[in-house]
C-alpha cells in the first residue's frame, strides 16, 4: 500500500498530466485573496519613487564633517509629501519626517533623537555616514521590474505589492469547480431531523470549507444512496466538474459501491488504499479526464484524507505549485502507544510554551468522533518506527487547516 506521501506525489503527478486549460478571469484585488496570479504584476516606477527618509530626524551633508558636537543651521521643513525647492548647502540642514523625499544637497538624515536644537541650530550627539536612514530611489525595485510572478498566490502581502504599484485589477487563473458527494443509505440533510439510526451529512460541510479555503470552487450535489443506478447518476453529474469528491462507499462492505461504479464509468485507479489510520480505505482515480477522490466516510477519515490528498489537486488545477504538508516536530506532553504498519493521524492539542511547541494527543473514539476532532487544532503524526514514544520526546505534528 503506498505511504501518503507517495499517495500525494501521485496525486500531483496524475493532476498535473490531466489536458485542461487554465482559464484566466480579471477581479478586483479585494476578492484576489487566496486566487493565484495569472498575468505578473510588474513595477510602475521605481520604488521607492524617491529618495526616501526613514526616519524622522534632520537631513544633512555628510561631507559637512559630521562628528559628535558638529553644528548646523536648520533652513527649514519637509513633510511626508512636501517638496523643498532649494538645495541642502554646506553648514545646513533641513528637517525631515519619515516618508519624505531627502532634498537636494543632503544625503544623510540623523535620527531627531541624536540631536540637540536651540532655535535653529543643531547640535549632533552622533557621527553621520553618507547614506543614513535614506532608502534611495529604486532600492526596493526598479521601474518595470517583476514584482509579483504567475503563479502566486495572493496573500496580504502579495496583494499590498500589487495595489502600491497600482495593479488593483488583477487577473488570475480561473478556481477549479469541485463537486462534493456524499453516499450512504443513512446519511440524512444536515438541516433535517434524521431518524434513530441515520446520521446528518456532516461531510458535506467540512469538505465545502476545506475546498473553499483550499482553493477550490465547491459545488453540492447532496447525497446518493448505496444503490447502483443512483449512485451512478450522482457521480455522473459529479464528473461534470473538474475534480468530484465523494465521501464514503470506499470501504470493504457489501454496500460500499463507489469503487465498482466508477470502474463501470471506466474510472482508472491510481490507488485504492493508502498506509494511513484514520483514511486507509481512499481512493483516487481518473475518470473522463476529471479527478475522482473517493474519501472514506467517517468525518475523521474524510478530513484527514482531504488535507492529504484533494488539496494538493486543488493547487496543481488551480495553476500553482502544490503547497507543502507543514508537518512540524513537537515535545510530547504524554506517552503515545500506537502499533501496526499504518501511519497514525490523531486528533492532538499543539500549544506552545516558552517557544517551544508541545503536543498532547487527546482522548478520542476513533474515526467517526467529529466531537474530538473540533477540540484538536492538529494532528498527532505517529508511524510504524516508532509505535511507543515517552513524553518528552519529539514527535511529527500536522496543523489542522485553518485551526492554528
Ligand atoms: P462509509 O465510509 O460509507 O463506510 O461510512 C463510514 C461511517 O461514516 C459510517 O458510520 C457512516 O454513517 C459515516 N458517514 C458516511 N458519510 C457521512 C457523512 N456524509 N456525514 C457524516 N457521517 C457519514
Ligand atoms: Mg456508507
Amino acid at each position: 500500500m503506498l505511504s501518503y506521501s507517495d499517495a500525494r506525489q501521485k496525486v500531483v503527478e496524475v493532476a498535473g498530466s490531466i489536458r485542461r486549460p487554465l482559464v484566466r478571469e480579471t477581479i478586483e484585488i479585494e476578492q484576489a485573496f487566496g486566487r493565484i496570479l495569472a498575468a505578473q504584476v510588474n513595477a510602475d516606477r521605481d520604488y521607492p519613487p524617491f529618495d526616501r527618509s526613514v526616519r524622522d530626524g534632520f537631513a544633512v551633508r555628510s561631507a559637512d564633517a559630521l562628528a559628535p558636537g558638529a553644528r548646523l543651521d536648520c533652513i527649514g521643513e519637509l513633510r511626508a509629501g512636501g517638496s523643498f525647492a532649494g538645495v541642502v548647502g554646506p553648514g545646513q540642514c533641513i528637517e525631515i519626517m519619515t516618508g519624505a523625499g531627502v532634498p537636494e544637497g543632503a544625503d544623510a538624515v540623523i535620527m531627531i533623537e541624536h540631536i540637540h536644537r536651540d532655535g535653529r541650530t543643531i547640535t549632533l550627539d552622533r557621527a553621520v555616514k553618507p547614506g543614513d536612514h535614506i532608502v534611495p530611489r529604486g532600492n526596493e525595485a526598479r521601474a518595470g521590474s517583476l514584482l509579483v510572478p504567475v503563479k502566486t498566490r495572493m496573500g496580504y502581502a502579495e496583494m499590498a505589492l500589487a495595489a502600491q504599484a497600482g495593479a488593483t485589477r488583477l487577473e488570475v487563473f480561473a478556481r477549479p469547480r469541485l463537486a462534493i458527494l456524499s453516499t450512504g443509505d443513512e446519511v440524512v440533510d444536515a438541516r433535517t431531523t434524521p431518524g434513530p439510526l441515520q446520521v446528518r451529512n456532516s461531510n458535506g460541510i467540512s469538505i465545502e470549507i476545506l475546498a473553499r479555503t483550499g482553493g477550490a470552487h465547491p459545488i453540492q450535489l447532496g447525497n446518493a444512496p448505496d444503490e447502483k443506478a443512483a449512485l451512478r447518476a450522482a457521480i455522473e453529474r459529479g464528473l461534470e466538474q473538474d475534480i468530484l469528491v465523494l465521501s464514503g462507499g470506499v470501504s470493504m462492505g457489501k454496500y460500499d459501491l463507489v469503487e465498482p461504479v466508477l470502474a463501470d464509468l471506466g474510472a482508472e485507479f491510481h490507488y485504492t488504499g493508502v498506509a494511513i489510520r484514520p483514511g486507509r480505505p481512499a481512493v483516487f482515480g481518473t475518470c473522463r479526464d476529471k479527478l475522482v477522490f473517493g474519501l472514506p466516510g467517517n468525518p475523521v477519515s474524510t478530513m484527514v484524507t482531504f488535507e492529504l490528498f484533494v488539496l494538493p489537486a486543488i493547487d496543481v488545477f488551480s495553476g500553482a505549485a502544490p503547497r507543502p504538508l507543514p508537518i512540524f516536530r513537537a515535545k510530547l506532553a504524554t506517552d503515545v502507544h500506537e502499533k501496526g504498519p499504518l501511519i497514525h493521524f490523531l486528533p492532538a492539542r499543539i500549544d506552545w510554551q516558552d517557544r517551544e511547541a508541545r503536543v498532547s494527543q487527546l482522548a478520542w473514539q476513533g474515526s467517526g468522533d467529529v466531537v474530538a476532532l473540533a477540540s484538536a487544532n492538529g494532528f498527532l503524526v505517529v508511524g510504524p518506527e516508532q509505535p511507543d514514544i515517552p513524553a518528552g520526546e519529539l514527535a511529527d505534528v500536522l496543523p489542522r487547516r485553518g485551526a492554528i
